[in-house]
């Protein structure tokens, strides 16, 4: 008489795993795998634990052929997806066989070759305008407007306007892959954040001026120092201010200010907290949980004429993800958008 396939081992296998008898029930599962369908902890037939048509055939065919088979299964918990490459092998059971099938994970791996894939059509897209434009003007310079000097400047002008905007738009793409790079390296010398925003407010002056906007800034009296990196928090403020300025529209009125907490949430230990609110057109609540995405705009004309790259927040949610910050965005329609950096201090 052969050996009964030891049920005991299924707890061994690192993955959800369950075990099909030659009758088709399932005759155990792991922990695993009761976490994804309960039903598999009874000794049910395969039909009543699993409703899925693709998985059910593999184990069948299996079971029959007793040759190993492949499969997906899409499992779904509430909102979240999760998506399962499942084998079936054919393992010795007494004097039949069984089927052994054990479920991987794939989501995550899905998940970010999209990611990866949306992310490289965005680029393309985004380069792919400006260059489309200059490319047009440089055969009409060459042509039609060969000697029309009034056209040529105009035509220059524009060009070199979305050429900086490429410009840009590489700029920030290596902001962000550097910031990427380092995202798990906290920084550890302290710097004088006071300083590093007198610094932003000094330079976004005069464009706040362009746009007859103020920007007043309240701060504590004492210096505060926090571990931090000075390049990256400086960009941090500077992207707050400038969209601010950009999308607050004429006569805005930005205040910003440092204050100093003992908690916050999600922040360990004491904190300083910068804030920077407008009072502009305010921006709609659907659209703020997905500000923080690269490329994400509300109105990609408009960011485009204001010369964005639809990257700026999502460089400021990295860096303030490595210090072990905290970010969130407030905003009333017609009132006005704040937005909130919380960094610990230790
Ligand atoms: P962009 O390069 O387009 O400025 P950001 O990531 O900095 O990209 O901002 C994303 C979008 O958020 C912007 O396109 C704009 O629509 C909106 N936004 C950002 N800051 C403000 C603000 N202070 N007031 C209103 N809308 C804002």
């Amino acid at each position: 008489m052969n050996a009964r396939f030891d049920i005991s081992t299924l707890e061994a296998i690192p993955l959800p795993a369950l075990f099909v008898d030659a009758d088709a029930r399932v005759a155990g599962a792991n922990e695993r795998a009761i976490a994804i369908q309960p039903r598999a902890r009874q000794d049910l037939p395969l039909v009543l634990v699993f409703r899925h048509p693709g998985l059910r055939t593999a184990v069948e065919n299996c079971l029959q052929s007793k040759t190993s088979q492949q499969t997906v299964y899409h499992h779904s918990e509430g909102p979240q997806e999760y998506r399962f490459d499942v084998s079936c092998a054919s393992v010795k059971d007494g004097d039949g066989y069984g089927a052994l099938v054990c479920f991987r994970d794939v989501s995550e791996v899905q998940q970010l070759d999209q990611m990866r894939r949306d992310f490289i059509a965005n680029v393309s897209h985004e380069l792919r305008t400006p260059l489309t434009a200059i490319l047009g003007f440089i055969e009409t310079l060459q042509g039609p407007a060969r000697d029309d000097p009034a056209a040529q400047a105009r035509f220059l002008n524009i060009m070199s306007a979305e050429a900086s905007r490429m410009n840009r738009l590489v700029g920030d793409l290596l902001s962000l892959s550097k910031v990427v790079e380092v995202s798990r390296m906290r920084p550890t010398s302290m710097v004088d954040i006071d300083g590093i925003i007198r610094t932003a407010l000094r330079n976004l002056t005069p464009l706040a001026e362009d746009a007859s906007s103020t920007l007043s800034y309240e701060a504590p009296t004492a210096g505060i120092e926090i571990p931090g990196d000075a390049d990256q928090l400086m960009q941090v403020v500077t992207n707050l201010l400038e969209n601010a300025i950009k999308y607050g529209g004429a006569n805005t009125e930005i205040q910003i200010s440092l204050t100093e907490t003992d908690r916050d949430r999600g922040v360990r230990g004491p904190a300083v907290v910068l804030n920077v609110a407008d009072n502009g057109p305010g921006i709609d609540q659907i659209h703020i949980p997905r500000l923080t995405e690269r490329f994400y705009r509300i109105d990609s004309h408009r960011s485009r004429e204001m010369g964005g790259t639809g990257l700026g927040l999502a460089i400021v949610k990295h860096i303030i993800n490595r210090h072990r910050g905290r970010f969130s965005i407030s905003s009333e329609l017609g009132k006005g958008s704040e937005f909130r950096v919380v960094l610990p201090k230790s």
